[in-house]
């Protein structure tokens, strides 16, 4: 397949304003700088690009919410705090091709109006966040950023901000929170950021993948977007694989193919050709499947149907050796850690299934753990603020219905099973 996202990365000095400009870049920008924003909206619709940062959002209806009024300011922030256990897709991008991220943050700013772009970088990111600082300043020295970008009515400033490590900062309002300097923290909704975001002036808020989606559609048009991949959830998109393949990595293909097409056709198959016991296909929020779900098309739809999600497209492979009970303990001890404390049933909830979790996993499990974790789990499920306290809980509902015994054989052998 003809790689969209990933097609300068493997270049040398892929992260160079002059090589991105050699390589046919900034010309979606140009084109869209000819188009009144209601036609560049229009064609992000058509294209049928959905956000791919989890939630599978229309970018295009996203923009459409954005009021207006022309003497209303307005910002975008780019979400590239990739922070879910098993995602690093955006790290890419970020790091070797940075001027395509600009170019796709240049485009929305202009569509919505807005003269500030953020993006908003995980702590972590330390060398995104330079290669970023880098990419800037490389283009408004060439003329792409700043004051009349390509000799245009357009004015646009981009500023990195960096975060200091927290997950919760993904999170959309918690994210604009932490830009304006307060603690991040998610915010009660409505208002919807696209009416009061950042400094409660309207805000689209997308992520790496999504922006760097853009370029090619302005340039190609909708119609080439929407035929690749599934008609539902069309375009490339790129999969973090990592786990017990012979072969992780990110890999650029469409949606739509199983889960065993990329482990066995695109990953090399698995380590040293163990047999397959689960797959969390996006990102460690998303509930786990078993081996025998790996025929399952990798899209939003299908992925839903077999009662998980397809996220962030974080895919992590576990093989037969993996104890699933351990392997609940991690993902639910990170959740717990990650907790911002706003609500009870997350702040609370989260540390004692983790406790419970630990004991079992330890061989100190007692007789009717299971039923309370269970009953943790209803008590926090669509209980809490944001969607963090929903996710530990999906976790660990997927772990308990596709290896309920191995808890059972914890707590009855103190032991791993077999
Ligand atoms: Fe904070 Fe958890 Fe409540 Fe979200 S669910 S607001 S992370 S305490």
């Amino acid at each position: 397949m003809e790689k969209i996202l990933l097609k300068n990365v493997t270049r040398p000095d892929s992260h160079l304003l002059q090589n991105y400009i050699q390589s046919g870049g900034y010309r979606g920008i140009k084109a869209a700088l000819k188009l009144d924003p209601d036609t560049i909206i229009q064609i992000m619709k058509d294209s049928g690009l959905r956000g791919r940062g989890g939630a599978g959002f229309s970018t295009g209806l996203k923009w459409s919410f954005i009021p207006k009024d022309p003497d209303l300011p307005k910002y975008l922030a780019c979400n590239a705090d990739e922070s879910e256990p098993g995602t690093f897709k955006d790290r890419v991008i970020i790091e070797k091709d940075p001027h395509l991220l600009l170019e796709g943050i240049m485009i929305a700013c202009y569509t919505i109006g807005a003269a500030v772009g953020y993006i908003y970088i995980r702590g972590e990111y330390e060398f995104g966040a330079k290669r970023l600082d880098q990419a800037i300043a490389q283009a408004y020295a060439g003329g792409c950023l700043g004051r009349n970008i390509f000799e245009s009515d357009f004015s646009l400033d981009i500023i990195v901000h960096r975060g200091a490590g927290a997950y919760i900062c993904g999170e959309e309002t918690a994210l604009l929170e932490s830009i304006e300097g307060f603690r991040s923290q998610p915010r009660i909704r409505p208002p919807f950021p696209a009416l009061a975001g950042l400094y409660h002036k309207p805000t689209v808020i997308n992520n790496v993948e999504t922006l760097s989606c853009i370029p090619s559609i302005l340039e190609r048009g909708s119609d080439w977007f929407a035929s690749i991949g599934p008609p539902k959830s069309p375009g490339p998109k790129l999969f973090a694989v990592s786990g017990h393949v012979k072969h992780p990595g990110v890999y650029e293909l469409p949606m739509g193919l199983t889960i065993r097409e990329l482990i066995f056709e695109h990953c090399g198959g698995m380590r040293a050709d163990k047999a397959l016991k689960a797959v969390i296909p996006g990102g460690a929020s998303a509930p786990m499947l078993a081996a025998a779900d790996i025929d399952t098309p990798m899209d939003f739809e299908s992925l839903a149907e077999k009662g998980t999600m397809f996220g962030s497209a974080g895919v992590i492979v576990m093989d037969e050796d993996t104890c699933m009970v351990k392997t609940a303990y991690v993902i639910n001890r990170f959740f717990s850690h990650e907790s911002c404390g706003k609500c009870t049933p997350c702040r609370d909830g989260t540390p004692w299934m983790t406790q419970i979790l630990k004991r079992l996993e330890h061989g100190e499990g007692r007789q009717g753990d299971i039923e309370l974790l269970e009953s943790l789990c209803s008590g926090i499920f669509g209980n809490c603020f944001c969607a963090l306290g929903d996710a530990a809980v999906m976790a660990l509902r997927g772990a308990l219905n596709n290896f309920r015994s191995e808890f059972e054989y914890h707590i009855a052998h103190k032991k791993c099973h077999p």
